[in-house]
């Protein structure tokens, strides 16, 4: 786009934007012999010091007496379009501009050289002196390729000292490994699947509409194991095919690992992978083939909205619906909506897949403003699973289970065909509450308004809005009574406890992100568990999007009413999706399933449409409450958090703020009250709720007013949070 360069006579101006936490760029002269474009990198100095910003516009006046730029940065200017994206994402969510430039500033290079990681290679005669462990590493290395040491030493069951006494005596010997290839070329037709008929005219639609060549969004709702990816992959192909790149979007990079063998089943290649722990130099060498067009396909997390593509030809975002989008800290962005606005600004396709999708989404989708295509089957024949309530009123477990016999029974003959079972029961740790038996008293976190959770893997107790740990003590910290600690309610590891009793003979497994060893390990169960080497699952919403378990026929919910009960008006959308997902997990391979769900409340209307296995009914009446509300997407919505050390500071702050409200026709400003969480992580916070009509431009209404208000004092903050996830 603007890639002239400003033309600067000396003593010319440049408003230079710094990725930290500020809104305003910042005029600097532009000494003589520099000449600068948009985009340039720079050094500036900022106060006493010296700092890396952005040139963001030409400068109104004349150099006068400004602070000069100090020169520019070797590094490729900042794109256009990225420049566009920073400007929109900030008018959009009212976070500062510079801390939206920080999400797409690209760090200056690291220069130290880098160290090649070392491996070995199978090149003489075995030692004279041969131990069992030898022979398995030299076995293991058969066929003289290059391994790491590391990955050898774990394929032979061998300590790394084994190795390198085979590297002394001259069998083994150590080279450099190459470099990972981070941008190996996806070949289009490597795998092509034959597609069903339904998937075959979805397809044709995506990929007209990547041949294009222009902005348009299309939702791709199609049942869970309908084959979503195999439709949006045939775009992708096409992308590559008129070479330009693709950016998939995921909600949880990190446990993608079925994504991307299918990947590489499909174009022969792993995708580039972005997300936070990649990191380093690999990070740097991703970023640049981005940058330079060599990476064809990206997969990754919301921040990679954020990297400098150079052709995009196609914005992919899987599981639209997911709350995983929304980043909460920071500029709080979701990046559902701020991809389709860099597609806009891209002039590039954008797909939305979901089984299913969010109501702002659903109603874009029938009103036109995107196409909607639809996958009403899933792939092969296979049904969808049959679903059923138990009512929890009539079949109550005794005191400290939670397993109706209803249930029990399901899963025994599951157990006997020899076909894995998954119970969902949508809370980590043992227990969401301890209390004394003898004196009532509660562990609550020290922090946050929120009480402990007791987790019996990690021995403690667990704050999950801030991490704080305790040790659970053997007695009530209050009236000193032994052994009268009570845990209260279900959570996963307690759920385990119930299962190891009632069906001692099987296999069973715990999945949350507590896992033990971290999110390597949990893939390699995840595999596991695909494979066939369990019999019960007991999981948390981990469990329930996007995987593959073929064996699995029986889904339990255990509580179906977890989460209906909040006062969120989004409650009912959530606890329907999460429902379909973790249900849809069942009888996706060769056998039929179904589900059982567990409810003291059969007769809510999330339940009962989801029972009738017609979406149609949820969507039409959640379409009707939300528009009778007046709540997104029929209104708009913002949320402003107070927060402060003290709970005087922060409740007087927001009273200051909604005192020089306005609210003129169609503005309505509630509160302020006490945020959900009145306290987290140490903080007082009080909150003040938006709603507007449509036709009220949001944005500018709430600049109006903080500008306005008077300013935060001592330890006050305000965040603002457009289209709040939940309130
Ligand atoms: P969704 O994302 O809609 O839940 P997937 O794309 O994961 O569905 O597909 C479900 C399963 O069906 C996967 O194992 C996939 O490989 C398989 N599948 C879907 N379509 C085809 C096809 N045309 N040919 C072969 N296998 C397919
Ligand atoms: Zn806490």
């Amino acid at each position: 786009m603007n890639e002239q360069p400003i033309e600067l006579e000396e003593g010319g101006t440049v408003d230079v934007l710094i990725p930290l936490g500020l809104d305003q760029a910042y005029s600097y002269a532009v000494p003589a012999g520099l000449v600068l474009k948009l985009g340039d990198v720079v050094q500036v100095p900022l106060g006493p010091r010296e700092t890396t910003g952005v040139v963001w516009s030409r400068g109104a006046g004349r150099g006068g007496n400004l602070k000069r730029v100090t020169g520019r940065l070797d590094m490729p200017p900042l794109d256009p379009a990225l420049m566009k994206l920073v400007d929109w994402v900030a008018w959009y969510t009212l976070a500062p501009k510079g801390s939206v430039l920080a999400l797409a500033l690209r760090r200056p290079p690291d220069d130290t050289p880098e160290r090649p990681r070392l491996g070995v290679r199978l090149v003489g005669a075995p030692p004279a002196r041969m131990t069992p462990a030898r022979m398995r590493a030299i076995a293991a290395a058969e066929g003289g390729l290059l391994i790491a040491k590391s990955a050898l030493a774990e394929a032979a069951s061998v300590s790394a000292a084994v190795i390198d006494s085979l590297v002394d005596a001259g069998t083994f010997a150590v080279e450099p490994l190459p470099r990972d290839a981070i941008a190996a070329l996806p070949d289009p037709d490597h795998a092509k699947p034959t597609l069903s008929e339904g998937q075959s005219s979805a397809a044709a639609a995506l990929v007209a509409s990547v041949q294009a060549n222009g902005f348009g969004v299309t939702l791709l709702e199609g049942v869970t194991g309908s084959g979503k990816t195999e439709v949006y992959f045939e775009a992708v192909a096409e992308a590559i095919r008129q070479d330009r790149q693709s950016l998939i979007l995921m909600p949880e990079i990190a446990l993608t690992a079925q994504f991307i063998d299918r990947f590489e089943a499909r174009f022969g290649v792993r995708p580039g992978l972005w997300h936070s722990a990649v990191t380093g130099r690999k990070r740097e060498r991703l970023q640049a083939a981005i940058a330079s067009g060599e990476a064809k396909v990206v997969a990754g997390a919301r921040s990679a909205l954020f990297l400098p593509y150079r052709t995009l030809g196609l914005i992919v975002v899987d599981e639209e619906h997911e709350a995983a989008y929304k980043q909460e800290d920071g500029v709080s962005y979701h990046a559902r909506d701020m991809a389709v606005v860099r597609g806009r600004i891209e002039n590039a396709p954008v797909i939305l897949t979901s089984a299913t999708p969010s109501l702002e989404t659903r109603i874009n989708a029938e009103r036109g403003r995107y196409v909607h295509l639809k996958l009403p089957e899933r792939f092969g024949g296979r049904q969808l699973p049959t679903l059923g309530l138990v009512d929890l009123r009539r079949d109550k477990p005794e005191r400290g289970r939670w397993i109706s016999d209803a249930l029990v029974k399901a899963i025994q003959v599951n157990l006997e065909a020899k076909e894995q079972s998954l119970l969902f029961l949508n809370r980590r740790g043992y227990a969401p509450l301890t209390l004394c038996r003898d004196c009532g008293h509660r562990f609550q976190c020290p922090n946050c308004s929120a009480w402990l959770v007791d987790h019996r893997f990690r021995r403690a107790l667990v704050c999950h809005h801030c991490g704080h740990v305790e040790r659970r003590p053997h007695e009530c910290p209050a009236c000193h009574a032994p052994e009268s600690l009570t845990a209260c309610g279900p959570g996963v590891e307690r759920l385990a406890e119930e299962v190891a009793t009632r069906f001692p003979q099987a296999r069973s497994i715990v999945l949350s992100s507590d896992f033990p060893g971290g999110t390597e390990r949990l893939k390699q169960e995840l595999m596991a568990v695909a494979e066939g080497e369990f019999d019960i699952v007991i999981g948390t919403q981990l469990v329930a999007k996007g995987h593959n378990f073929p064996g699995m026929t029986l889904v339990g919910v255990i509580d179906a009413d977890l989460g209906l009960t909040s006062g969120d008006p989004r409650a009912a959308e959530r606890t329907f999706q999460v429902l379909r997902q973790v249900t849809g997990r069942a009888g996706r391979g060769e056998k039929p399933g179904r589900a059982l769900l567990q409810t003291h409340d059969p007769g809510h209307p999330v339940l009962k449409a989801l029972i009738s296995g017609d979406p149609e009914r949820f969507y039409a009446a959640e379409t009707a409450s939300r528009e009778a509300a007046g709540l997104p997407p029929f209104g708009r919505l913002a949320g402003l958090i107070i927060s402060a050390n003290s709970q005087p500071e922060s409740e007087s702050h927001a009273r200051a703020l909604a005192r020089c409200a306005e609210v003129p026709e169609g503005v309505f400003v509630l509160g302020p009250a006490e945020a959900p969480l009145a306290v987290l992580r140490g903080r007082h916070r009080m909150r003040l709720i938006v709603k507007t009509t449509r036709d009220v431009n949001l944005q500018d209404y709430l600049r109006a007013w903080l500008k306005r208000a008077p300013k935060p004092k001592g330890s006050v903050r305000v965040a603002v949070d457009v289209d709040p996830q939940s309130f």
